[in-house]
């Protein structure tokens, strides 16, 4: 609800300006139980500080975060052991996440042990059966992640994220890192998981045509901003934010006998430093007036479920 998070960069001395960064700027958005919410943008648009603002893993400069009815951002310690376990997160790249000393079975079996939820016999059990859930065998337990394939750690990564079966998993570009041949596996084990356990995702990507197949809704944000959200469907046809035009047409097509490069959206992303005034979009954007500099188009309700802050839709 109404949240910012503002980042002070520069070094503050010897003429260099210290400057801040408006990485998340007034964004309101509702995750429902049950559901995948695919977060999309392009890097640097605030995506990924937005899935740690909702975990608590970064405290907002303004507005608040609530779970199940809880305001999380003013938890103590106490609170937070309690609300950690149903709050989880998979990282992009589990190469850097998994610690390289700890075997498999104590990555696993520590978020456990910390929670005091097992014994280290009960963790041994509730190891095996961690790594079966995610496609790996018990012995697997004995190596290191060094010792594994990209979509193996990440699967390592999930079934971290899943010990304490936690209600709400925010998954920050979970198969961006992985072989293209090995994304949808990993993506349809995450799919399963889902299933099996009732978890809600918070799917955070740069890729809206893949993003849209697993989500739910789709939220779209660029510098800072939520400028669009919707179920996933209405990503499928017109009317949508000028900006997520520009997404899809700059995706990469499926079929291998279309090999012309896929038209990019226009110019660079604004810095975040100082935003464009009005909408943030108008520099880049294609259907531009002179309105758009000077004012900024709030969220609006365009069909039924479907929001757009666009002057023009
Ligand atoms: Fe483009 Fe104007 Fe709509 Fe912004 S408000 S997306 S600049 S048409
Ligand atoms: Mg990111």
């Amino acid at each position: 609800e109404g949240l910012t998070k503002y980042f002070k960069v520069g070094a503050g001395f010897m003429g260099v300006q210290r400057q801040t960064v408006h990485a998340v700027d007034g964004v309101d958005l509702t995750v429902r139980p049950h559901e995948v919410l695919g977060l999309v943008g392009e890097s640097g648009c605030g995506k990924s500080t937005l899935g740690r603002l909702a975990l608590g893993l970064l405290g907002p400069t303004s507005g608040r975060v609530m779970f199940e009815g809880r305001d999380i951002t003013t938890l103590d310690r106490a609170g937070w052991k309690a609300l950690r376990r149903q709050m989880q997160v998979i990282f992009q790249d589990p190469a850097t996440s998994l610690n390289p000393r700890l075997n498999v079975g104590s990555i696993l079996a520590e978020p456990l042990l910390i929670h005091g939820l097992a014994t280290r016999q009960e963790a041994k059990a509730r190891v095996a059966e961690l790594l079966s859930e995610v496609g790996l065998r018990p012995e697997h337990a004995r190596r290191y992640p060094h010792q594994f394939s990209g979509g193996q750690r990440q699967r390592i990564g999930i079934a971290r994220a899943l010990a304490l079966r936690p209600k709400l998993v925010v998954a920050d570009e979970p198969v961006s890192a992985l072989d293209v041949s090995i994304q949808a596996q990993v993506l349809n084990l995450l799919m399963e998981l889902k299933e099996s356990f009732g978890l809600t995702y918070m799917f955070v990507a740069h890729d809206l045509s893949v993003v849209r197949h697993v989500s739910t809704r789709v939220a779209v944000m660029y510098l800072g901003k939520v400028v669009e959200v919707g179920p996933a469907a209405v990503f499928d046809s017109p009317p949508r934010h000028p900006y997520t035009e520009a997404l899809l047409a700059a995706a990469p097509v499926a079929d291998p006998h279309k090999v012309m490069a896929p038209p990019p959206v226009k110019g660079d992303v604004a810095s975040p430093v100082n935003p464009p005034a009005g909408c943030r979009f108008h520099p880049r954007c294609p259907e531009a007036q002179d309105v758009c500099s000077r004012e900024e188009p709030l969220l609006k309700q365009i069909e039924p479920e479907h929001l757009c802050a666009c002057h023009f839709r």
